[in-house]
Parts: structure tokens; sequence; C-alpha cells
């Protein structure tokens, strides 16, 4: 049995995505698991492309959506309505001509702010039919939800779509971060340039696959402001996530290099001591709908005062 058909099999975990300069937690992504009946929890990577192959990542997708948005309006009611709440989407879902309807019906189900959303969409979306594409990414950046495009720079090989769909972030695949922090400047060359590229497109940078502290050192120097990985935490139940965002601790121990010194949110945090980085955190308001390319985007000293 394939388990889109056993959907109260599924499990969420969910990722904390962090300012780098403070390590407070932001926002989460949503990673689906299979609570096997006899393996326990299976990883996303041993079904995920079967539920693609046979369309039922369709009605998984959906399940997903639905059930992560809930997880945001129990996260609100608790006072974390500006948690931003990502959530991958597969090409096929995308081709649902209904799908844009779908993401309008779940934010008024849970009642969900649209700019607390994001979808993370591959790169793999910008080779099918254009037209169709782009109405239904225009239509779902109406609602006001924000889109990123998963695993930046792994797929497809025009970087054109950047300008041409409306995309709202960006995030840096692992594979750019792993050879950081090494010392040798040719390892952070293809991260660097992602990382300046998307500047000057004003888009959000988050880098994913943060392990080691060296790396996350060198991404901050280089300006990009959020992140995300083991350093700071790994996929944790809803309610550990809660737990997290409850103590308003700093993920990653800033204050190996940082300047203890400031106060947000009732917390203690750190800044490291490098360069400010452009970082559009974007309030969870309804007016958020406006495109954020249209905006000037603040310096990361601002964005904390959320
Ligand atoms: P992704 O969306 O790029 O998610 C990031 C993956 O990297 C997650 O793996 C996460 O656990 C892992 N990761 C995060 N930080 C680190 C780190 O510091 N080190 C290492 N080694 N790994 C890290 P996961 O949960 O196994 O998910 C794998 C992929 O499965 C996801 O990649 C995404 O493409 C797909 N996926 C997960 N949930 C869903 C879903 O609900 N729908 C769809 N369509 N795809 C999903
Ligand atoms: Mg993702
Ligand atoms: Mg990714």
């Amino acid at each position: 049995m394939t388990p889109a058909a056993v959907p109260h099999r599924q499990r969420r975990h969910y990722q904390p995505v962090v300012l780098i300069d403070t390590g407070e937690i932001v926002g989460s992504e949503a990673l689906i698991r299979w609570r096997h009946p006899t393996r326990g929890l299976v990883m996303p990577a041993e079904f995920i492309r079967m539920a693609e192959e046979t369309g039922q990542i369709v009605e998984l997708g959906r399940w997903v959506l639905d059930r992560a948005c809930t997880q945001w309006r129990a996260w609100a009611d608790q006072g974390h309505a500006s948690h931003r709440l990502s959530v991958n989407v597969s090409a096929r879902q995308l081709q649902e001509a209904g799908f844009a309807d779908e993401v309008r019906s779940v934010l008024l189900r849970h009642d969900m702010t649209p700019a607390a959303l994001v979808l993370e969409l591959t790169e793999s979306i910008f080779a099918l039919d254009r037209p169709k594409i782009l109405d239904q990414l225009t239509a779902i950046r109406d609602l006001g939800v924000r889109l990123a495009v998963d695993d930046f720079g792994t797929g497809y090989s025009s970087l054109s779509y950047l300008q041409q769909f409306p995309i709202d972030e960006v995030k840096v695949d692992k594979s750019f971060v792993d050879g950081l922090g090494s010392g040798n400047a040719d390892d952070g060359a293809l991260a660097n340039a992602i990382v300046s590229m998307a500047h000057s497109l004003r888009l959000e940078v988050v880098a994913e696959g943060i392990e080691r502290v060296a790396q996350r050192d060198e991404l901050w120097s280089m300006g990009c402001g959020l992140g995300q990985g083991y350093l700071y935490s790994r996929p944790v139940p809803p309610e550990e996530l809660l737990r997290l965002l409850t103590l308003a601790k700093p993920l990653g121990n800033p204050s190996t290099t940082g300047n203890p010194s400031t106060t947000s949110g009732g917390a203690r945090v750190s800044r490291l001591q490098t360069p400010a980085p452009i970082v559009r955190l974007h309030q969870a308001s309804v007016d958020a709908s406006t495109h954020p390319k249209s905006a000037t985007p603040p310096r990361a000293a601002d964005s904390t005062s959320k």
C-alpha cells in the first residue's frame, strides 16, 4: 500500500528556519514522514518519488498542506502568528488546474494570514508549460502567499525564470553549503554568487543544510540572512517546535562569535559581528500581498523588530 492511501499514517516534522545573526526562529518547514506499521518513521526519500510517479502526490500534498496549516493555526492561537510556515509543493500539484483555489480554501479554512505561508517549489516546474505555470503562480502570489525556489542551483539551467515568475525567495541547496567554512575561497564561490544574485534581484535567501558554525559564519559574511540545518535543529515533531518557540532561546549558539547585547521578544540574543546582509522578512500581514519586488528591503538589523 502506498503512503498516500493511508494518510492517518503520515506525520509532519517541522524544521526551524532562523535568522542567522541571532539564531531566532522565524519560521519552519513542514517535512513529511510515513509512520510505517513495522519499520517506524520512513523518510520522504523513500516514498515521494513513487507518489509522484503514481500521481498520488496530489492527494498526499493536499493533505500535507491542510494538516500543516491546521498546525500553524494552533501555533498562531498560542501567540506565534508571525511564524512563517513553509510547505513543499510538487510539480504535479501545480499542474492541477484548481491548485490556487485549493490554497485559497485552506487559508480560509484555517483563518491563516496569507503571508505566513511559503510554498516551496522545485526548479523543475520552470521547464513545464510556461503560460500555465505562470498563471498558477500568479494566482497564488495574488493571494499574498510567498513562493520559494527549493534546492536552488541544482535543477533547471536557465535563471531567467527568477525574473519572469513571481518568486520571493531562494533556498540555497545544501550542496553549496557543504564546502563552506573550509578556509578555501573556491569552495564558497557558488554560494556567494547565488547570494549576490538573489540580493540583486531583491529575493530573500535561505541557506539549507547548515551543520557547522564555520558554515554559518561564512554565509553570514556573504550576506545570507536566513538559515536552516542541523546546527540549529533537526526536523522535530510539532510539540517540540512549539517548545522551541515558547522558550524563545536562540538556536545555533550565536554567542560563540557574537556580541551579546540585544534583547528581542523577551529573549537575550547575540549578533554575529560581521556585515549585516539584506534580510527581507515580511510581516505576516494581509497587506503583504503587495509584490515584494516593489518594496525597499530593510537591513537585517531592522528585521528582528517583528
Ligand atoms: P527539502 O524540501 O529540500 O528539505 C530539506 C531536507 O534536508 C530535509 O530532508 C531535511 O531533514 C534535510 N536537512 C535539513 N537540514 C539538514 C542538515 O543540516 N544536514 C542534512 N544532512 N540534512 C538536512 P527530508 O525531511 O528527508 O526531506 C527530503 C525531501 O523530501 C525534501 O527536501 C523535499 O524535497 C521532499 N519532501 C519532504 N516533505 C515533502 C512534502 O510534504 N511534499 C513534497 N512534495 N515533498 C516533500
Ligand atoms: Mg523544502
Ligand atoms: Mg531543499
